[in-house]
């Protein structure tokens, strides 16, 4: 029989929360092992593509106070590695303020950043059409730019999580998928086709797959996999200077009529325009491999959105991408995101981040997931997104 290896920590998944939360608990100095199924930086997970929407609005309070506190750990991110890793563009919502969405309502994040004093622009859709180029919008859409959100850079980001693991002693462990998790008295076991580890301080951030492997401690999760498109566009003549931007519309019959995209990525030597659907249709089992083809559905959907409001970009994208979405499938609660308190969890600090648009939280995400694989409690208040 394989001998089992022991480590302070394993962290299950290789992809942005679960690097992040490897680098956590390698700068505190625990002996932390990551077991990443598929090779590093891979895109067929939900930290796949280049960039990433990173904003301080949110319609909900406490998610706007928790992206402001955010701001401190990408700065605290970005010193240690060295790496520029987010570029502040601004962050323009525009369309019906009042309708709803998984993105949140534009009215609302406004009264919020008026009571957390945090500065944005109002503007009308002619303000809108004249400063950014957007044609042909409703006369009564409307919206506003609030400057310090922008792009995240996916790719310097997941490098710089990786390295500081790597420096800091951690072992991260490529192609190494976990069968299983299995409870113990004070600990659990990690099951790899190559190896079976053991630890009392678990991190599971496995994006679809977290719920099957936390089945067994009683977990309960109730979450929603798309395979969503993304279309990169080149500028119709020369440069395109764009903020991240977000299109609010009433759905239509099939769909959400959720249209965002960005300007060229500050990093890159190309002009292209990522323009993207978010429409939470086709929901896909949580352990389909993705097809990496976006829906033709898709396809013609953004470009129709492109052909109508988007004069400044070619009318054909020049490339489609997808990525795989985890959301929970009640809207309202955003995230799966907390320690794992089940009575099968024995006194194994359990935690995980399953779901939810998290990637602008990369960084406090792995704070508080390395201080509750620790010490079972957080600072941090995120009482209200966590998994029961
Ligand atoms: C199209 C799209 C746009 C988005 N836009 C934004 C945005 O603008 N702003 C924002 O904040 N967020 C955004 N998000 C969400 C954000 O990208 C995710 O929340 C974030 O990347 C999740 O990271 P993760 O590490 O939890 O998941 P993943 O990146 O999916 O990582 C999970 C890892 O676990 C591995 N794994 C799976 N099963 C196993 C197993 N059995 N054993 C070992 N490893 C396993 C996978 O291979 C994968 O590498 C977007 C997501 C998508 C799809």
């Amino acid at each position: 029989m394989t001998e089992i290896q022991t480590y302070a920590a394993i962290v299950v998944g290789g992809g942005a929360v679960g690097l992040s939360a490897a680098r956590e608990l390698g700068r505190r100095g625990i002996h932390t092992l990551v077991l990443e199924a598929g090779p590093l930086f891979h895109d067929h997970a939900s930290s796949a593509g280049t960039e990433r929407h990173s904003r301080v609005q949110y319609s909900q309070e406490d998610l706007s106070r928790l992206a402001l506190e955010t701001a401190a750990e990408w700065d605290r991110l970005e010193s240690e590695s060295g790496r520029r890793l987010r570029h502040r563009v601004g962050s323009l919502w525009f369309g019906d303020v009042d309708v709803d969405t998984n993105e949140g309502q534009i009215t609302s994040a406004a009264r919020v950043m008026d009571k957390l004093d945090i500065p944005y622009e109002w503007l009308t859709a002619r303000e809108i059409t004249d400063r950014f180029g957007f044609r042909d919008l409703p006369a009564d859409y409307a919206g506003f730019l609030q400057p310090d959100g922008g792009i995240v850079d996916v790719k310097a980001t997941l490098l710089a999580l990786y390295e500081l693991s790597i420096r800091s002693g951690v072992h991260v462990t490529p192609n190494a998928p976990v069968r299983s998790i299995e409870p113990e008295t004070d600990t659990v076991r990690v099951v790899t086709d190559s190896g079976t580890y053991r630890t009392s301080s678990l991190v599971v951030a496995a994006g679809p797959a977290t719920a099957r492997l936390l089945r067994p401690f009683g977990v309960d999760m109730d979450y929603r996999v798309f395979e969503m498109a993304n279309l990169s566009f080149v500028p119709s003549n020369g440069r395109v200077e764009l903020p991240f931007w977000f299109a609010f519309q009433q759905p239509t019959e099939r769909d959400t009529n959720l249209f965002y995209g960005f300007g060229p990525r500050p990093w890159a030597t190309d002009s292209a325009c990522r323009v993207a659907p978010m429409f939470e249709i086709d929901e896909i089992t949580a352990e389909t491999v993705p097809t990496l083809r976006p829906k033709a559905y898709d396809v013609d959907r953004v470009h129709d959105w492109v052909r109508t409001h988007m004069p400044m970009l070619e009318a054909r994208a020049v490339s489609a991408t997808t990525c795989l979405a985890v959301l929970p499938r009640d809207p309202a609660r955003q995230f799966y995101f907390g320690p794992v308190t089940a009575p099968g969890a024995g006194t194994a600090r359990i935690a995980t981040f399953a779901a939810g648009w998290g990637f602008k939280f990369v960084p406090i995400l792995g704070r508080v997931l390395a201080d509750w694989a620790c010490t079972g409690k957080t600072d941090v208040d995120v009482q209200r997104l966590s998994v029961s």
